[in-house]
């Protein structure tokens, strides 16, 4: 049976272009590019062509590029640091109710530590509006974190309208753009952000590297200490062969955004109106302003997601419940409650995000395995709902 995967917003495939710029780092190059001979400085000049390279994708300059081990690490980073950086100004942080869990439990871990965090709750489609945002703002407010694109619902939002708002305060502006990053046009000078952080492997890169821009260089307090690499920011001997592989895959995915956008949304549309043929299957998220080939839905008649995904599991087409990191969870997303779903529809969710490995066929075949295991689901709640004939009293 051929796998269909249909759960590119939890991982993708590392590209073959990406895979062949690695390869080199394992065996041949592998020097450290901390070493002073020049074997070592072979690998510093090819990790210093990869932040020139990262920097110019996203509209920074290389100085602003730090390479981390993935979107946890810089989320963390980030949020850690300016909390560190700001300690005299105040303890007030400002973020939404649907952030990524690499952001939400690192503030709930600083909340225990005397911190306050204002969670700005999203509109129905995912939006939070700068009036919104400004009317949180206090005198004590040192961070203002807020993602780009949300992965459960994969709504875009409007970080340049919001990070306008924290800059007329003074106040710095952190975005997660995991999801965003390699996916629609992202450009930190045009957003107006501080700090943004990457992950390589949601845009066809290797696992365990990701980035973090920040636009106070030099500034930045170390999550890790040790040997001092990344301008005694961030130690850790540098990962040369996934930093390489990271930024040939974002290169390549910039490369060629605009079409990939365009299939992807072809794709999606192709998905929304086979989905939505069958009563009770809601999309949910920003309908104009999303990630393209994000499909997400909450559906009537599921009582938990994790039913819908092994039915589907079964015939190896891959999706998810919403996101990954709460893939095996029977509760609902927070985000999905955040945006004002309650249960038992929130739920019942579903979230088929698409590559362009993904075929037209794909959709089709899996728009009708998703409608056959619904009906099945519902018709076995159905059959298991207690059986009340014989006992009503008539009165
Ligand atoms: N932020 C968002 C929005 C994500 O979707 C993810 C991964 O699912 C992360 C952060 C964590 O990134 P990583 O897997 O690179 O640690």
């Amino acid at each position: 049976m051929k796998r269909i995967y249909m759960d590119h917003a939890a991982t993708t495939q590392l590209s073959q272009k990406a895979l062949e710029a690695m390869l080199p780092y394992f065996r041949e190059e592998y020097g450290n590019p901390s070493a002073v001979y020049s074997y070592g400085q072979a690998a510093k000049n090819a990790l210093e062509k990869c932040r020139n390279r990262v920097a110019k994708a996203i509209g920074a300059l290389p100085t602003e590029i730090y390479f981390t081990s993935g979107g946890t690490e810089s989320d963390n980073w980030a949020i850690r640091s300016i909390c560190r950086m700001k300690c005299e100004k105040g303890k007030h942080i400002i973020t939404t109710q649907m952030e990524h869990n690499a952001v939400r439990r690192t503030l709930e871990q600083l909340e225990e530590d005397g911190y306050e965090v204002t969670y700005l709750q999203p509109d129905r489609r995912g939006q939070i509006t700068a009036e919104q945002l400004e009317a949180a703002i206090r005198e004590d407010t040192i961070l203002v974190t807020i993602m780009l694109a949300n992965n459960v619902v994969g709504t875009v939002l409007d970080i340049r309208a919001l990070a306008a708002v924290t800059r007329k305060h003074r106040i710095l502006f952190h975005t997660d753009a995991v999801q965003a990053v390699g996916h629609i046009p992202v450009n930190v000078r045009q957003l107006g952000v501080d700090f943004l952080s990457i992950s390589g492997h949601k845009f066809n890169g290797p696992k365990g590297v990701g980035v973090l821009f920040c636009k106070l260089p030099n500034r930045l307090r170390p999550l890790l200490t040790g040997g001092g690499q990344e301008k005694e920011e961030r130690s850790g001997t540098e990962n040369i062969p996934a930093i390489v592989g990271m930024t040939e895959a974002l290169e390549e995915n910039i490369g060629s955004l605009k079409e990939n956008m365009e299939y992807l949304n072809g794709l999606m549309k192709r998905m929304n109106e086979s989905l939505t043929e069958l009563p009770g299957v809601y999309p949910t998220g920003d309908p104009a302003h999303r990630l393209p080939g994000f499909c997400s839905y909450v559906i009537e008649g599921i009582p938990h997601s994790v039913l819908l995904v092994n039915k589907l599991n079964e015939q190896n087409i891959c999706v998810s419940s919403g996101s990954a990191c709460s893939a095996s969870s029977k509760e609902a997303s927070h985000v999905l409650l955040s945006l004002g779903y309650e249960n038992p529809l929130a739920s019942g969710a579903l979230r088929l995000t698409f590559g362009i490995d993904n075929t037209e066929d794909d959709v089709i075949h899996a728009a009708e395995a998703v409608k056959a295991a619904i009906q099945m689901i519902r018709a076995e709640q159905v059959s298991r709902a207690p059986r009340l004939e014989g006992r009503v009293t008539e009165i």
